[in-house]
């Protein structure tokens, strides 16, 4: 096993814990900035009734007004237009109380995300989807980077501070998750392999991996015979299954298989679903202080 010496063997990430944790501290960061005249603004737009999408944008919402941050709603129905939607993002990113503008995905069909994702005012990119951020990211300039990488990025290091050096397996390559994940774990000197759909061997892939980020959609499809021991294991899936039961949420690991290998796992859920959140509003005060021109009341550490 290479350089995992401090992840003990088997430990439950409880990303839950370490959401409530960055969450308070944003809380006072948003008192300060109240004193200061500042309350960031974060602007949520949903296009038709996803039930999934519905609860991660209530869930949003409600973590955002929690922490002290103006909320701006914009539940818009399936048949909305595309210029329509374009004329709504205009109009925020006009809109001076707005600090950030998040469009939940997946959009309808006849709608094109990457035209609509491209319109926001990159200035109001809390989620990190824009081309210009995207960019930023792969370059390694300054920017906002996507809520759920970071996510990762932050559970990661919660668990083990100097990844450098280590081998790191990306299962994914969308460019909300995967990608932006891949360059993260580059920038902190991880050596990267990108696996996806026309991966060969990837369990062998898997298996020489000290980090394994699976982002996948498919329900426990990462066995524990994959794990290197003492691995760090980062599942972002979330899959609904057993649905004549009930319905309940597993990852794309099998976790009660891959926690007996692992040095340090995230469960699903509560691993790092509420950690995305907190990133989403860590994002939106730092759009915040940027276009207020004001000083950011807490560290920007580089993820
Ligand atoms: P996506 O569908 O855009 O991408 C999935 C990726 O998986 C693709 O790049 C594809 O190449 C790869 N893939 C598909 N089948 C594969 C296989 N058999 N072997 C290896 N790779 C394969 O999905 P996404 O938007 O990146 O999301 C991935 C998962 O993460 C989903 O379950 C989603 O719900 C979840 N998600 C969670 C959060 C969170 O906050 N926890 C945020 C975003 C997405």
């Amino acid at each position: 096993m290479s350089g995992l010496g401090t992840a003990n063997r088997g430990t439950r990430i409880n990303g839950e814990a370490a959401a409530a944790q960055l969450r308070s501290q944003l809380k006072e960061a948003v008192a300060d900035l109240e004193h200061r005249g500042v309350t960031p603004g974060l602007a949520v737009i949903i296009v038709g009734e996803d039930p999934a999408s519905s609860v991660y944008v209530r869930n949003k919402i409600r973590r955002s007004v929690e922490v002290g941050f103006r909320s701006f709603h914009h539940e818009l129905p399936v048949s909305t237009s595309e210029g329509d939607l374009l004329s709504l993002i205009l109009r925020l990113n006009d809109a001076p109380d707005v600090d950030g503008i998040l469009v939940q995905l997946p959009l309808p069909s006849h709608i094109d995300s990457q035209r609509i994702l491209a319109a926001v005012d990159p200035a109001k990119d809390v989620d990190g989807f824009h081309p210009l951020s995207a960019g930023k990211l792969m370059s390694g300039s300054p920017g906002v980077v996507p809520c759920t990488p970071l996510a990762c990025m932050l559970l990661i290091r919660g668990v083990k501070k100097e990844i450098g050096g280590l081998n790191a397996v990306v299962i994914g390559r969308s460019n909300i998750v995967g990608k932006p994940m891949a360059h993260l774990l580059l920038r902190s000197d991880c050596t990267v392999t990108m696996a996806h759909s026309k991966t060969n061997s990837l369990p062998s892939v898997c298996r020489a991996a000290d980090i394994v980020v699976a982002a996948v959609g498919h329900p426990e499809m990462v066995r524990g015979d994959w794990i290197k021991p003492g691995a760090i294991v980062i599942d972002v899936g979330i899959n609904r299954v057993d649905r004549e039961g009930g319905g309940r949420l597993v990852g794309d690991v099998a976790f009660h298989e891959a926690e007996n290998v692992a040095g340090a796992i995230t469960p699903v859920p509560g691993g790092v679903g509420p950690m995305t959140i907190a990133c989403l509003l860590r994002n939106t005060i730092q759009s915040a202080c940027a276009r207020r021109g004001v000083f950011l009341p807490f560290p920007s550490e580089d993820p």
